[in-house]
């Protein structure tokens, strides 16, 4: 490496410090820092600027699927980068949106009857990012109800530990309190039921005594409440950011049931379970669910552009209709929505799981994150360790027996992620959890690799 371009580097490294306020960071810390400088990707990889390659533990934020630098992607981009760029979707059409649009309610989860409903997404409202995805399902749920004339459904019902974004509307159905209760005095009202964080049960149960008792209380507020209930909004099957909580078999459905019998919508949001991540295509289709309203953005795109779409069911969207100056108009909408790029993006994605049989290749990866999950668990600072397909979570603990967490401010999390570094594989932990999210396009050989990579830092850290 010349002179040159050491000192290039260095320039980069003193004026992002300079420049940038990175997100989710304490910058203090940063400062003190040497950032990674990312410069290439390719397949699981991410180059850094000193051209060290990383295993993308965590798919660049759950946002890869097939991989850095696909081709059918790269292509698709140019494609329509030779045609345009951007044109609004405000009172004008574009091609790659309305072909999205298709793909999307074409690969959704599949319709479904339930007594003298008819369960189906059938309209797309894109956005450009999972919590403006969010915004647009809680506005759509709220506004539906003043549509069919039922007053006072002014609130949702979510869950502890839920995580839907950071703008204000999704962070008011947030449940991680250290992300979101500085902001408490700006959210509107909701109601929240417990998380069925099953290794640290709220009301103490055993997974072999357990009957639901959490859905218990869901069921209780919904019984004195639903009237004032527009929709429960969940991440279904894994909470996420949350601590990667992966809920018990059956809960979800349950959910459901619990919406349809008190009145109440169900907004799915599947922005970090979509697109393959829990080993179908949707985390509801584990359990035939199919909600009112779904949330997407993550993987949509395979991390290209930023793109979100929030689909609906006929029932809602037909509530909109009206006389012009009724007024039943859904104002809602963001300069790049439908933005012709990341819908090409986002198709030619899609178009891939069917072409490299995505879902079926994943699941020998699946069973070798879980045996590998399983010596992990055996490890003495390791409490629990939880999947769904390939999203995992691995939570550290002080004392195994007491599952007494490490304390906050030890950055346990952060110093096996530092560990592991060394190794060439880049996590980003969630707290004391190590989180395991790779590219659902990695190898079995470099999954083994990454989780032993994980093994060891985790050993490494824990034993000092
Ligand atoms: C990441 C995430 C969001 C927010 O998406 P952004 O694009 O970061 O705004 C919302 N919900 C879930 C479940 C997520 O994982």
């Amino acid at each position: 490496m010349n002179m040159n371009y050491l000192e290039e580097i260095k320039k980069l490294e003193e004026l992002d410090k300079k420049y940038i306020w990175h997100p989710f960071t304490q910058m203090k810390d940063w400062l003190e820092e040497k950032p990674i400088i990312i410069t290439e990707g390719r397949d699981c990889f991410i180059k850094d600027i000193h051209g060290k390659w990383y295993i993308d533990g965590v798919s660049s934020i759950w946002v890869n699927i097939h991989g850095h630098r696909k081709k059918e992607i790269d292509d698709a981009i140019k494609k329509q980068l030779d045609k345009i760029a951007h044109s609004t979707l405000l009172g004008l059409a574009n091609i790659p949106s309305i072909k999205l649009a298709e793909k999307l309610i074409q690969i959704a989860p599949k319709p479904l009857a339930f007594k003298s409903r008819h369960f189906a997404l059938t309209k797309v409202f894109y956005s450009d990012n999972g919590s403006t995805a969010v915004e647009v399902a809680l506005k759509m749920a709220f506004q539906y109800w003043i549509h069919k004339g039922v007053k006072n459904k002014h609130s949702f019902l979510s869950l502890k530990n839920a995580y839907h974004g950071d703008t204000i509307g999704a962070m008011s159905v947030g449940g991680i309190d250290i992300f979101h209760k500085t902001f408490e005095p700006l959210f509107f009202k909701t109601f929240k039921a417990p998380s069925p964080y099953c290794y640290r049960c709220e009301l103490e149960k055993t997974p072999s005594e357990c009957s639901f008792e959490c859905l218990t209380e869901m069921e209780d507020i919904l019984e004195k409440h639903s009237d004032k209930i527009a929709a429960v909004i969940v991440e279904p099957i894994v909470q996420a950011a949350g601590g990667m909580i992966v809920w018990p078999e059956g809960y979800l459905k349950r959910v459901r049931e619990l919406c349809n019998k008190h009145n109440v919508l169900l907004i799915a949001d599947e922005i970090a379970t979509g697109f393959g991540r829990t080993g179908k295509m949707f985390a509801c289709e584990h359990e035939d669910v199919v909600p009112d309203i779904m949330c997407l953005s993550k993987g949509i795109t395979n991390g290209y552009m930023p793109l979100a779409a929030t689909l609906s069911t006929d029932e809602i969207y037909d509530t909109f209709l009206g006389e012009f100056k009724d007024l039943k108009t859904f104002f809602h909408g963001h300069s790049y929505t439908g933005n012709p790029l990341a819908c090409a993006a986002a198709i030619a994605s899609i178009d891939l799981f069917e072409k490299e049989g995505t879902l079926k290749s994943i699941q020998p990866k699946i069973a070798l994150l879980e045996k590998k999950l399983k010596e992990i668990a055996d490890l003495p600072n390791v409490g629990n360790v939880r999947n769904k397909g390939l999203i995992a979570g691995i939570e550290l603990v002080r004392d195994k027996f007491s599952k007494e967490p490490y304390p906050w401010e030890e950055k346990i999390g952060w110093k096996v992620a530092y560990k592991a570094r060394e190794d060439g594989v880049l996590i980003r932990p969630l707290g004391n959890i190590i989180v395991v999210m790779p590219p659902l396009a990695i190898s079995v050989e470099n999954l083994n690799r990454l989780m032993n990579v994980i093994k060891k830092a985790i050993l490494s850290v824990t034993n000092n």
